[in-house]
């Protein structure tokens, strides 16, 4: 932190940046920076990027994205493995710190920060501010325990550790309420329930590999977006007989398809990579341009799930 510490002190003008199609830790170690490094250098000109109307900004206190100026910048890059998914124009500034915790395939900052071990980037902001007895203020120790649970699935997938619940510990001791975040995360509403029906009846499988597909008109007809469709993906989690389980929701828009992939045991992030992603060993992201592709992608499980 001390090195991190430094550089911000060397800026007046500080950008914080994370990957596109935000999740709850991308948001959680935005946000979580933000409202700290906001208490801590109030003369500073703080600002956030990134495209800001995802439905998962309800789970946030409003706030101010704040105005990029025309002087020397100090971006700091959350939760993001490759320039590429930044979401935002990086060009303008002079210097890049990078903090992530996915499988490191592009180092692309002056200063790099990654622990491929760490639960989520949120774990890794809270840490920081620990070792440095840094008061995290309500607002961004929500935001980072949100974080952390979000990616961790509440401390249930393996990459949670000591230093998980040491970083949770860290947040609760600053005065958070649990119950109540629970309470508005896990709230659900009957228009899920229709979702959860419908993945039900509509779920297809191949051996040991399971997945859904929602289309656009799909997606209309459940009155959700292409987003929250795939953050189902976990309905097919959990049956012994699929040891990999995908969301496939259609993006019109693009022209293209949204593959989110999980795994219980085996590492699909290479296989990801291979259809234009990546991610976790356990939990990756992946775009076909063509349904065709569905099938070599399933093919490619198998072979991995059965080798
Ligand atoms: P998703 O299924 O979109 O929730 O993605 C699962 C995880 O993989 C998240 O941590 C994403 O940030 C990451 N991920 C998704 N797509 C990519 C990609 N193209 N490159 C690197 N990481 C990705």
């Amino acid at each position: 932190m001390r090195e991190i510490l430094k550089k911000i002190n060397e800026y007046n003008q500080i950008i914080l940046y994370r990957h596109v199609n935000p999740d709850l830790d991308a948001f959680g170690s935005q946000f979580g920076l933000y409202w700290t490094l906001k208490s801590l250098f109030k003369e500073k000109n703080i600002v956030l990027e990134g495209n800001m109307d995802s439905d998962l900004l309800r789970y946030y206190p409003s706030f101010d994205k704040g105005t990029i100026h025309n002087e020397r910048s100090l971006a700091i890059v959350l939760d993001t493995a490759n320039k590429e998914r930044i979401d935002g124009h990086i060009e303008c500034c002079d210097e890049i710190i990078k903090i992530d915790h996915h499988v490191v395939v592009d180092s692309y900052g002056n200063i790099n920060r990654e622990n491929e071990t760490a639960s989520s980037c949120s774990e890794i902001i809270t840490l920081l501010f620990k070792q440095e007895n840094i008061t995290i203020p309500m607002n961004a120790a929500n935001a980072l325990y949100l974080g952390i649970v979000g990616d961790s699935n509440r401390f249930l997938y393996s990459s949670t550790s000591t230093s998980t619940f040491e970083a949770a510990s860290y947040l609760l001791a600053s005065g958070i309420d649990i119950n109540a975040l629970y309470q508005s995360l896990y709230m659900k509403t009957k228009k899920d329930l229709e979702v959860v029906k419908y993945i039900y009846n509509h779920y297809q499988s191949k051996g040991k590999i399971a997945w859904f597909y929602l289309s656009d008109n799909d997606l209309k007809e459940l009155h959700i977006t292409r987003e929250q469709g795939s953050q189902f993906v976990n309905t097919l989690a959990n049956y012994e007989e699929f040891c990999v389980w995908m969301a496939v929701t259609e993006n019109k828009e693009n022209s293209c398809f949204r593959v989110s992939i999980r795994s219980r045991n085996t590492d699909i992030r290479e296989i990801a990579s291979r259809f234009h992603g990546g991610g976790h060993a356990f939990a990756s992201g992946a775009t076909l341009y063509s349904l065709d592709e569905l099938e070599e992608l399933v093919r490619q499980l198998e072979v991995k799930v059965n080798g």
